[in-house]
C-alpha cells in the first residue's frame, strides 16, 4: 500500500521562487549516414518544453515509451548537451556551463535510473559504491567519517548494516534500488530526478520503494521530477503532472485535475486506458490510443498529435497549438489543443 503524499510541500511555497525553471528546452540529435558519417537527419527528443518545479514539491512526466520524458531528465541534469533553451536551477542557469563549472552543482541534482543493476558498479561492494561521491565531493574527509556516513544511509534506505561488504548482485531487486536511492540522496541533494525509478521493480516492492521516496522527501526536504509511464504511480507521487507527446508537454496541471479534469485527446485516451476497479466506473467510454508514437525524426506537421487524434480538423494539421492556460477557475492547468475537451463538448 502506498502512503498518500503529503500536500503540505506544494502549497507551503508561497512566493518562494521555484527550484527549477525550463524554458523552451530543446534537444535535439543528429542522425548520421553514409559513407561519410553526413548528417541526414535530426531526432527532435525534446521540442520546446517549459515548465518549473518548486522545492520540495513533485512534478510528475508522462507519457507512452519515446515521448521524450526521459531524454529531458537527462538534459535537466546535464548528461546531454541541450540544442537551445534554458535551465535555471537555483537561480543558476545551466544550459551552457562546461563539465568544470557543473562539479559544485552535481552534488545538488542527482538521479535515480530504472535498472538499479546496471548503475551499480558490479566490482565494488556497497559500501565502495557509497563512499565514492562522498570522496570524490570532500564530504566526508576520513576513511571513518565515511563510513559512519555510509552507514547512516544504510539505515535510511532501511537496508542492514552487513550491506556494507556486499555485492550488488546479493541483493533482491528492490534492495538494489534502495541502494540507488541511497546513492543519490548521499550528497545531500535538494532535487532528485527519478526515471523510471519503479518500473522494473514487482507490485509489492514497488510500493515499499515509493513510501522510502515519499518519506525522504518529507525528511529532506527534497524535490522530485518523477519520470513514468505509469499514471497511477505518477498520480500517488506527484503534486502536480506533465503529460508529454513527442517531445513536447502537451497538458500540465494538478496531480487531481489531470485525473479527473483532464482536457487533451491524447491524456484522456492515457487515463482511458487505466484499468477500472468497479463495474460502475468500467462504463466509462474508452478512447482507443491507435498505433505507435510517430517518428521524432519527422514528426507530424501542426498539432503532433493529429495522426491519432479522433477530433483532428485541417486546423490541427497545419497550426501547432501553443500551451495556454485551459481554465481561468484552476489556478494551473495548461493545455496544448485547438479544441480541448473536444469529446466532452462532442467534437
Ligand atoms: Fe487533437 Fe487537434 Fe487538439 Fe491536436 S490540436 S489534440 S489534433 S484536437
Amino acid at each position: 500500500m502506498i502512503e498518500p503524499r503529503s500536500s503540505a510541500s506544494a502549497s507551503e511555497l508561497g512566493g518562494q521562487a521555484p527550484l527549477l525553471q525550463v524554458k523552451d528546452l530543446k534537444m535535439h540529435f543528429a542522425v548520421r549516414g553514409g559513407v561519410f558519417r553526413r548528417r541526414v537527419g535530426t531526432v527532435h527528443a525534446v521540442d520546446g518544453v517549459t515548465f518549473s518545479l518548486n522545492h520540495g514539491e513533485t512534478l510528475g512526466l508522462v507519457g507512452e515509451s519515446g515521448c521524450g520524458k526521459s531524454t529531458l531528465g537527462r538534459t535537466v541534469i546535464r548528461l546531454n548537451e541541450p540544442t537551445a533553451g534554458s535551465i535555471v536551477f537555483g537561480g543558476t542557469e545551466l544550459a551552457h556551463l562546461s563539465g568544470r563549472q557543473l562539479r559544485p552543482l552535481r552534488t545538488q541534482i542527482q538521479m535515480i535510473f530504472q535498472d538499479p543493476f546496471s548503475s551499480l558498479n558490479p566490482r565494488n561492494t556497497v559500501g565502495a559504491i557509497l563512499e565514492g561521491p562522498l570522496a570524490l565531493h570532500g564530504l566526508a574527509e576520513s576513511v571513518a567519517q565515511r563510513k559512519k556516513k555510509v552507514l547512516e544511509l544504510l539505515d535510511k534506505v532501511g537496508l542492514p548494516e552487513d550491506a556494507y561488504n556486499k555485492f550488488p548482485h546479493e541483493f533482491s531487486g528492490g534492495q538494489r534500488q534502495r541502494i540507488g536511492v541511497a546513492r543519490a540522496i548521499s550528497l545531500s541533494p535538494s532535487l532528485v530526478i527519478c526515471d523510471e525509478a519503479v518500473s522494473a521493480l514487482d507490485v509489492s516492492v514497488q510500493s515499499q520503494v515509493l513510501n522510502l521516496l515519499l518519506e525522504l522527501q518529507r525528511d529532506m526536504n527534497l524535490s522530485y521530477l518523477f519520470i513514468s509511464h505509469d499514471l497511477a504511480v505518477v498520480r500517488h507521487m506527484s503534486d502536480r503532472v506533465a503529460v508529454m507527446y513527442l517531445g513536447r508537454i502537451v497538458e500540465l496541471t494538478d496531480a487531481d485535475s489531470i485525473y479527473e479534469r483532464a482536457a487533451h485527446p491524447y491524456t484522456q485516451a492515457l487515463l482511458s486506458a487505466i484499468p477500472e476497479p468497479t463495474p460502475e466506473t468500467r462504463e466509462k467510454v474508452r478512447q482507443t490510443l491507435h498505433g505507435d508514437v510517430p517518428s521524432p525524426i519527422s514528426p507530424p506537421s501542426g498539432c503532433h498529435f493529429h495522426t491519432r487524434c479522433p477530433w483532428a480538423t485541417d486546423r490541427c494539421r497545419k497550426e501547432s497549438p501553443v500551451l495556454r492556460q485551459y481554465d481561468q477557475n484552476e489556478r494551473e492547468h495548461q493545455v496544448a489543443c485547438h479544441f480541448p475537451n473536444a469529446s466532452a463538448k462532442g467534437g
